[in-house]
């Protein structure tokens, strides 16, 4: 056996090559109301790790109900993760890692944890009461000092019953104390650290601020005086301009008045010279003159109090121009001042130290908003049912151009139907039909439209949901061959869901095996299927149909027996010793851990434990028993 570390941190596919998507302990559970104000976790995921690489097709088997399609759901992030990490392309596209969220999810984590501490207590005890029971009846007809042993007995099993009772309930409330100590802890160390930045950068800020800011005064004061006299210089100049103005209008004045001096010396001579004369010409002449005169007087008054005007205007206009360009230098200096002293930079800083608490306290919500964006761009799904996942309402074109309208991926209409015309061509359908409805096509035809939408926004990586369970094998065929064909066009990226162990041997590169919500074994598809390790693994191998009669009969079919159990009731241990045909003591009690068992070979299972005596017994008989069963299965890789 391997040494292996498989830790939360630590899942399959430990080289590091080009992953595409690793899945980090992801959960998905769903509180169900079981009774008034009661309600039970349905663990549809239960702590899934896995690695992806690029170009790469990991297949997803188990029976139904054993949580694929939530798997797939969960990562695409259809349903919100309880707990658990996706990371697309070193981005982390969980929503729910905030403080938050975490307190939600550890405060689930007590629930599960109190929840199974009642019912180990409950189990316990009616284990007990069976034995004392059973023992009570079997030795009805004992003697007397018979019974006085099966008393005795009895009293040692209560006792022990109260021990056990005690250690569990000591053990539960431990571990109970303890996470909520833990929780207390990572809150206080969150809220103590940005405290503490807070802290730290109050004193600094202020040691140094006393500094600076004298620093950034002095620096102001300074450009306050150069403002300051340039303002003083300006008044002075409006000041003269005002004097001057006032200079002008005097001047302007004595000239009107000595225009006016004029024309009445002019009028007077004229009158004269009329009284004298009494010539009609003459009188005509003075009456020009005097019309003419009055004119002039009447624009000169005029010119003379618009002159004023301007004068004093212009006077003012230049003092509140240089006022308003001296206030805009002193801000603008003032700005740079404090911009490129130390305290600015201090502020700086402290939005830097309070954004980095932020953070460190809460993952900003806008920001998982914009990685969901970007991750969604990136991935797509192609759904299980060709028949409901399309819109009977939309033409196929408008169906294929969905993602492209949504994701505003194209400039104009003649774009949009070419990418849609390319798209189709892609998938093997003509560019006649993209007028139709999803009704008018069989169900090939409509899981290709499917795959054709999943591809318009041209991803990285594909959810494949069980995509060819609703159709007829003929049809399989052609959709799972359309697969490999655009994933090797493409490049493309698969988690190809199935329940069909042969359909998902033909295109994937590794298999996971999935059971109540666990992966029981992760493994090259090649080496699964020669070297099964899980019983449950096995089991399903056995049930896979041969072509050969001679060899199907030979064939050593493993039927499990009873239903898969409720994922809301999951049994203690190990989830599948209900069923399983290897089961011992140690299975009911102890829960196994995916571990690496052959290189690439990871198996969730007891057997392979070190802690168990006939560990290696068992793997060489589990060997023995696949070699035996190699020659069957290669018939099947013929095929
Ligand atoms: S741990 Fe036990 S019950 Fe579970 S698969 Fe292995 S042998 Fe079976």
């Amino acid at each position: 056996m391997m040494e292996n570390n498989i830790t939360s941190n630590n899942t399959p596919l430990e080289e590091e090559e080009d992953i595409i998507l690793e899945v980090k302990n992801l959960k998905q559970y769903f509180d169900i109301t079981t009774g008034f104000f009661k309600t039970t976790p349905l663990k549809a995921v239960d702590n899934v790790s896995f690695k992806i690489k690029r170009g790469e097709t990991l297949g997803v088997v188990g029976e139904s109900g054993c949580g694929k399609t939530t798997l797939g759901r969960t990562i695409i992030n259809l349903y919100k993760p309880s707990s658990g990490d996706v990371i697309f392309e070193g981005l982390n596209i969980s929503p729910y890692s905030d403080l938050k969220k975490i307190k939600k999810e550890k405060s689930f984590e007590l629930k599960s944890l109190k929840y199974e501490k009642n019912k180990k207590i409950k189990l316990k005890k009616k284990e007990l009461d069976d034995l004392e029971k059973k023992e009570l009846e079997e030795n009805l007809d004992v003697s007397r000092d018979y019974q006085k042993d099966l008393d005795e007995f009895i009293s040692k099993t209560n006792e022990q019953y109260l021990i056990d009772k005690d250690n569990l309930i000591k053990e539960y409330d431990q571990k109970y104390l303890d996470k909520e100590e833990e929780i207390n802890k990572a809150i206080n160390k969150a809220v103590k650290a940005k405290e503490n930045a807070l802290a730290k950068l109050e004193t600094v800020t202020k040691e140094s601020d006393l500094e600076s800011i004298s620093k950034v005064d002095l620096e102001l004061a300074k450009l306050k005086e150069e403002y300051d006299e340039i303002i003083s210089n300006a008044k002075e100049e409006r000041n003269n301009g005002i004097i001057l103005a006032k200079q002008n209008k005097i001047k302007r004045q004595a000239a009107f008045n000595k225009m006016k001096e004029d024309y009445n010396a002019l009028e007077k001579k004229l009158a004269l010279e009329l009284k004298t004369s009494n010539d009609e010409a003459k009188e005509k002449e003075l009456n020009e003159i005097k019309k003419d005169h009055l004119n002039d007087i009447l624009v000169t008054k005029e010119k003379n109090k618009g002159a004023y005007k301007v004068d004093l205007s212009i006077a003012k206009s230049k003092f509140q121009t240089a006022k308003a360009k001296a206030l805009k230098d002193l801000k603008k200096k003032e700005y740079d001042a404090r911009r490129n002293s130390k305290y600015y930079s201090y502020l700086d800083d402290k939005e830097d130290i309070i954004d980095t608490c932020n953070r460190s306290v809460k993952r900003i919500k806008s920001s998982s908003r914009e990685r969901m964006k970007k991750f969604r761009k990136n991935c797509a799904m192609v759904f299980q049912d060709p028949y409901s996942s399309l819109n009977p309402r939309m033409t196929v074109q408008d169906i294929i151009a969905e993602p492209l309208d949504v994701n505003h991926l194209y400039s104009t209409e003649e774009e949009r139907r070419s990418k849609v015309l390319h798209l189709m061509k892609l998938v093997g359908l003509s560019p006649e039909q993209s007028t139709r409805y999803a009704h008018e096509f069989s169900g090939g035809q409509r899981q290709r439209i499917g795959i054709a939408r999943s591809l318009a926004v041209n991803p990285k990586f594909i959810i494949c949901d069980e995509p060819v369970s609703a159709l007829d094998v003929s049809i399989q065929a052609q959709v799972i061959n359309t697969f490999a064909d655009l994933q090797k066009k493409l490049g493309l990226t698969y988690l190809f869901i199935a329940h069909d162990l042969l359909v998902v041997r033909h295109i994937s590169n590794r298999i996971a095996v999935m059971y109540l919500g666990k992966i029981v074994e992760i493994a090259e598809t090649n080496e699964l299927f020669d070297n099964p390790m899980h019983p449950y693994t096995t089991s399903l191998l056995s049930a896979v149909p041969m072509p050969d009669p001679n060899m199907a009969r030979e064939n050593k079919r493993i039927i499990l027996e009873g239903d898969v159990p409720s994922p809301l009731n999951v049994p203690q241990g190990c989830p599948f010793h209900t069923r399983c045909p290897k089961a011992k003591d140690i299975c009911n009690i102890d829960v196994p851990k995916l571990k690496e068992i052959i290189k690439g070979h990871f198996v969730s299972c007891l057997l392979y434990d070190e802690k168990e005596e006939s560990v290696k017994e068992t793997i060489e008989e589990t060997l023995d028993s696949n070699i035996e069963n190699n020659d069957t299965n290669e018939a099947i890789n013929n095929d």
